[in-house]
């Protein structure tokens, strides 16, 4: 998990909303990905989704060998547990709680499409994770408020030279 979090910081680095993931086979870490959406303007562009695809690059095959585990800093959402699945991923270790509970994680690990199902862990260096993300958001909305600011000022400088 460490690993993934330390992939999550370098999506912050560049702006990105700070997720990580990585693919784990025999105790290695054989792929990384972060969070790219802003940056790449995909929708499909998850840490998750990098992670595996670059796992699958690795191995030359789409089906992941047994054993294969993902750790991700946040719970994944429907289109990562399903590209997980269809990828064979046979265990999965998240760290913060997707946090409204709307996240289907249980029911698309137990729901055994594709004939596969995975086992999921949550709440693996929780705290860290959780923090990463609100520290994010936080500095996010700081900089939004400040930006108004900026701007409110601006047009009262605008105004009062007019007059
Ligand atoms: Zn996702």
């Amino acid at each position: 998990m460490c690993a993934a979090i330390k992939a999550a910081k370098r999506g912050l680095t560049e702006g990105e909303v700070p997720i990580g993931a990585v693919v784990v086979y025999e105790d290695k870490v054989v792929a990384c990905g972060y969070n790219r959406r802003a940056k790449l303007q995909l929708a499909s562009a998850h840490a998750e989704m990098m992670a595996i695809d670059k796992a699958c690059k690795k191995f030359g095959s789409w089906r992941l060998p047994e054993g294969c585990e993902l750790y991700v800093t946040l719970e994944p959402c429907p289109m990562c547990m399903g590209a997980s699945l269809n990828a064979r991923v046979d265990k999965i270790y998240f760290g913060a709680y997707e946090q409204k509970g709307r996240s289907l994680t249980a029911a698309l690990a137990e729901a055994n499409l594709l004939n596969h199902k995975t086992e999921v862990v949550g709440g693996v260096l929780q705290d860290e994770c959780s923090q990463l993300l609100s520290g994010f958001f936080i500095s996010m909305r700081q900089k939004q408020k400040e930006e108004k600011e900026r701007q409110k000022a601006e047009s009262e400088n605008f105004t009062q030279k007019d007059i």
